[in-house]
Formats: structure tokens, sequence, C-alpha cells
């Protein structure tokens, strides 16, 4: 669907981190990469991590998600959001997207937290004395966190989410993952909520071979990020002190410098995906399927071109007859509420991602420069 391409300075830096033996996780690229993330998306801090997974379960334990918590995020995503929730023991709750973004639906989300969930003042166990936090009525559980996601590089109505959430005293985590070059009201996806999450897998628009990045606001909540993916090794020159329980999520150089020679031309792969994107816009007009288009007020990187199918029995069709003649397209992912390890979880009608789940087709969208 969206195959790697290399055309800038990737076998130089590569060649640099070989003749240099700086192959592993301390380097000049992973520093440099970084550095270079933080500026293109306006992030006060970036922090780099072996894939989009570690980086999405790193997020959601820096704001205290914790076992037998509960976090909200849509169904309509990739397996990764729901299972960096299950890795800190929380409960997903799965609710609507909306029919414009395929992103979690502001609205389904105010009527959720507005049935679902009452603020108490508490003692709470985020180091603060007493604050306002949101309980579920029904299982008196805390909400520790929400977690949008940008569908196929469409920015999600992300301000009124943040705004919803922040009256119930409820961080926010951007999944960015497919969102690399995607913009909401002219800043970048991942860095309106606490923390976003980058993804550089092979099959992203970006690519690292495998990797993941950190965006934050909170300069401070960043460096203990950085801490955290580094073993929480403490500096010293000789001695091996860690202050807490660490974890090895940090990236090599070696993915690092393939970063770094993607970013440089990152521009041009952008405007390349748009003139895929307005190609495709152009040819689907004159039939009666629908091309999915960037949200209002958004500029979207169309990672994945999408259509939409009249119903099921066409979607299947298509895909069928496609795929027979060697063109590789793709349904959406099954809602995450249905597969076996979340089909306990709570939800709201869902009505929007079971209309998406049955007319989604992605198209071939990779890179042509
Ligand atoms: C790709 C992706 C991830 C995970 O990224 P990896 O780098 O493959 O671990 C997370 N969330 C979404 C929505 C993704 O598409």
């Amino acid at each position: 669907m969206h195959a790697p391409v290399f055309k800038g300075k990737e076998k130089e830096y590569l060649m640099e981190c070989i003749d240099t033996t700086f192959v592993s996780s301390v380097g000049i690229f992973v520093d440099r990469f970084e550095d270079m993330v933080a500026e293109y998306t306006g992030a006060k801090k970036a922090v780099v991590c072996v894939n989009g997974t570690n980086a999405l379960h790193l997020a959601l334990m820096l704001v205290g998600v914790e076992r037998n918590t509960e976090v909200i995020t849509q169904t309509m995503t990739f397996i990764a959001t729901a299972n960096a929730i299950a890795y800190c023991g929380a409960q997903p709750v799965f609710l609507d997207v909306d029919k414009d973004t395929i992103g979690l639906s502001p609205n389904a989300l105010k009527n959720w937290l507005y049935e679902n969930v009452k603020v108490k003042a508490t003692a709470s166990n985020r180091n603060i004395s007493s604050i306002a936090l949101p309980f579920n009525k029904k299982t008196g559980r805390l909400i520790s966190a929400c977690v949008p996601m940008h569908t196929f590089g469409h920015p999600v109505l992300i301000n009124e989410i943040v705004e919803i959430c922040s009256q119930y005293n409820i961080p926010v985590i951007e999944d960015a993952a497919e969102s690399l070059g995607s913009f909401y009201k002219g800043l970048h996806t991942g860095t309106i909520g606490k923390i976003g999450v980058l993804s550089f897998n092979g099959n992203k628009i970006l690519t690292t071979g495998g990797g993941g990045m950190l965006l934050f606001k909170d300069e401070e909540l960043g460096k203990k990020a950085k801490h955290l993916t580094t073993q929480a090794k403490t500096a010293h020159p000789w001695e091996f002190i860690h202050d807490q329980i660490g974890y090895n999520y940090r990236l090599p150089n070696v993915n690092a410098a393939i970063g770094c020679a993607q970013l440089e031309y990152f521009d041009k792969t952008l405007a390349n995906k748009r003139e895929t994107a307005s190609y495709y816009k152009a040819f689907f007009a004159n039939t009666n399927i629908d091309f999915f288009m960037e949200p209002k007020d958004c500029k979207s990187n169309y990672w994945l071109n999408t259509i939409i199918l009249k119903d099921k029995e066409t979607r299947d069709q298509f895909l069928d007859y496609t795929n027979k003649r060697g063109v590789m397209t793709r349904p959406a992912w099954h809602p995450m509420h249905k597969l076996k390890m979340f089909r306990k979880c709570q939800t709201d009608g869902l009505e929007n991602s079971q209309w998406f789940e049955e007319r989604i087709v992605n198209i071939p969208s990779s890179v042509r420069l």
C-alpha cells in the first residue's frame, strides 16, 4: 500500500555509522533526528523510540495510566493503539468516529463522558495533594487518558477533543503514527495534546526501518521520557546508577541515520503524495465512488488514499477484482471492539465506525519521486 523510497543521503549516512562504528543507541544521528523532528513539527522536545507501539506505551505511562484505569480511544484504529493501553493493564473504552475525519468524534466523546463519568476531588497518586479526577460511575475506575488517532493521515478534530478532555482533567495522547506532515489549523498533528506519538515503520510516510517518536509541549516531561527510554541511567563518568525502572526503548543510530536523510527531502515526499491524491480525486469524480478528502481547515499527508464504496457487497467485489489483478487494495481494520481480546470492553453506539468498516478501501499510495 505504501512502499518505502530512498532518494536522499540514506546510504551516505548509513556508511558514516559503519565507518565511525556508531551503529547502536548512541550517535550523532539519534540527537540530530530528534532535533529535526522537533523543528519540523514545532514540538518543544522530541524523543525517539524503537517503534511507535513502544512510544505509545511510554506516553501512556508518562501521563499516569495504570492498572485498573480506563483509557478512551476510537474503535477504528490499528491494533497498536489498543495494545499499548493493555500493556499498562488499563481497560480501553472504544468510542465512535466522525464521518468527515474517520477519527474520534468529539460529540461521541462528550456524550459518553456526560453519561458515564463523574469528576471527584481526590487524593491523587500523581504527586498532587488533591485534584478533581474523572471516574467512571459504573465501574468506579479512573479515566486516565484519551487517545484519539489521526486515521490514514487525516487530522481528527483535536482542538475540540482537547477542550472536552480538559474539562474532565483527562490527558490527551495523540496517536499521530500515520500523520507526519498533517496539520490541524496550522498546527502539526501530535503537538496539540499533552503527548504525540509518531511511527517510522516501513509502511509509513517516512521510515527509519522501524522507529517511533514522542512529541512534547512540556520540555521537562520530554526529559523524563528520554530518561525512561534509556534504562533510567543517570549521568556519571563510570558508575552504573539507575534511579527507577527504565526501558530500552531508544532507537539505534543506524535507524536514526535513515530518518535524518528521509526528513531532508520530506517536503518533496509530501508534495508527491498530494499530487497522487489529486489524480485520484479527479479520477473518482467521474465515478459513483467517493474519494475521501482532507477535513475542513486541515492539511492531510494522504498517507493512504481511501475510497468509500456503496456497501459491503460492492466493497468485497472491488477488493476481489483489484487483488486478483495484482493491484493491492485493503479494507479498513476490524474495529477493536470486535477482536476477541477487547470484546468485553465498553463502547458507545459506534454507528459511523460500523458504516466505515463495511465501506472503506485503501488504494495504492506509494511515493514515486
Ligand atoms: C503504525 C501505527 C502504530 C504503531 O507503530 P509501529 O512503529 O509499527 O509500532 C500505532 N498506531 C497507529 C495508528 C499506526 O498506524
